[in-house]
């Protein structure tokens, strides 16, 4: 009796993605047909979607048994949304993908090859980021540098949220317990056998970015602060130093009041230490309430995401 099927689940976060909602069921079906040793489920998640995403998918779901929906009760970010279908997952491995088509749904059967090959974590890398703005780039290629420069975790650069995991990395995915989920380094962090494969990303097929230069600079705080305390030590090294220089000139100006006599206190250069130490000790202190107000959030252990409703038929 040959075995049955392994399942694969496919996991997509929806955010206003009405307009392509219907391109990506077209897109991602006929792939299923080109890996017959598995099966497939789709667990969209409807992440407080204000357009017609939620009809569309529940369009979905009735059109296919294959399609399941889980709605959310308002917009938690994608995170959180992928966190939710990663928990919903049935299958014997999980690939996360955006809804727009910049992950190429045709790399899948190569992610299954990889995995059936033995390999626990099989990460898709952008070969080629063309289609990403420069300034996206440069930012993207910043953030990595600084981050695994300050984190031990390293995150592979060019690596997005599209990646295929076993079922025990997803498990131990899921039982990390913070709420607060920088799902990039979370899935650096727990390890396993990885392989990599290499595509172009593309261009969105329709509709517009939802991440703002804000909020990546603030998912990137979120990176940094989740998987380094290096910033929070460094004005330990900071204090020293500035110590170390104030002794120095307190030892000249000692000196040089011996030897020239007191002269006129210098107003210039009293004002320029006092409010240069100011904003130093400001920025000091805004470090410290990143990491007091992540401590703040994370201690009221709120879930990370709130299901309105599951759309799935029960027919099996
Ligand atoms: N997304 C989400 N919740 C959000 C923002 C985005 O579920 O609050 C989804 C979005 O629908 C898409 C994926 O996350 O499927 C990636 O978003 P987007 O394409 O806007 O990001 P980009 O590719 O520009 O980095
Ligand atoms: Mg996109």
């Amino acid at each position: 009796m040959t075995p049955p099927n392994r399942l694969v689940s496919i996991v997509v976060p929806f955010y206003n993605e009405g307009q392509g909602a219907d391109a990506f069921y077209a897109a991602i079906t006929p792939v299923f047909d080109r890996v017959p040793d598995c099966d497939f489920e789709v667990v969209c998640v409807d992440d407080g979607s204000r357009d017609d995403t939620l009809q569309r998918l529940i369009g979905l779901v009735e059109r296919d048994k294959r399609f399941r929906t889980i709605e959310l009760s308002r917009n938690f970010g994608k995170e959180a949304a992928l966190t939710a279908g990663i928990d919903a997952a049935r299958g014997d491995a999980v690939i996360p993908i955006d809804a727009d088509l910049q992950d190429p749904p045709m790399l899948i059967p190569e992610l299954i090859a990889e995995w059936q090959r033995g390999s626990e974590v099989v990460l898709a890398r952008r070969a080629d980021r063309t289609s990403d703005s420069f300034i996206k780039r440069k930012s993207a290629e910043f953030f990595y540098r600084s981050h695994n420069h300050l984190s031990t975790i390293k995150i592979p650069e060019n690596v997005g949220d599209f990646r295929l995991m076993d079922r025990v990395a997803v498990d131990a995915l899921k039982a990390l317990p913070e709420q607060q989920r920088f799902m990039k380094g979370l899935f650096a962090w727990i390890g396993f056998r990885t392989s990599v494969v290499d595509y172009t990303r593309h261009q969105r097929a329709v509709g517009d970015t939802k991440f703002s230069g804000w909020k990546l600079w603030n998912l990137a705080l979120e990176g940094i602060t989740s998987f380094s305390t290096a910033p929070l030590k460094l004005w330990t090294y900071v204090g020293l130093a500035g110590a170390m220089l104030t002794l120095l000139y307190g030892a000249y100006i000692v000196f040089r009041t011996i030897v020239h006599g007191v002269d006129v206190p210098g107003y210039a250069s009293l004002l320029v230490a006092v409010l240069f130490l100011g904003s130093v000790q400001l920025i000091g202190i805004g470090v410290l309430g990143e990491y007091v107000g992540r401590i703040y959030m994370e201690s009221k252990r709120r879930p990370s995401y709130i299901v309105r409703k599951r759309h799935e038929r029960d027919e099996n």
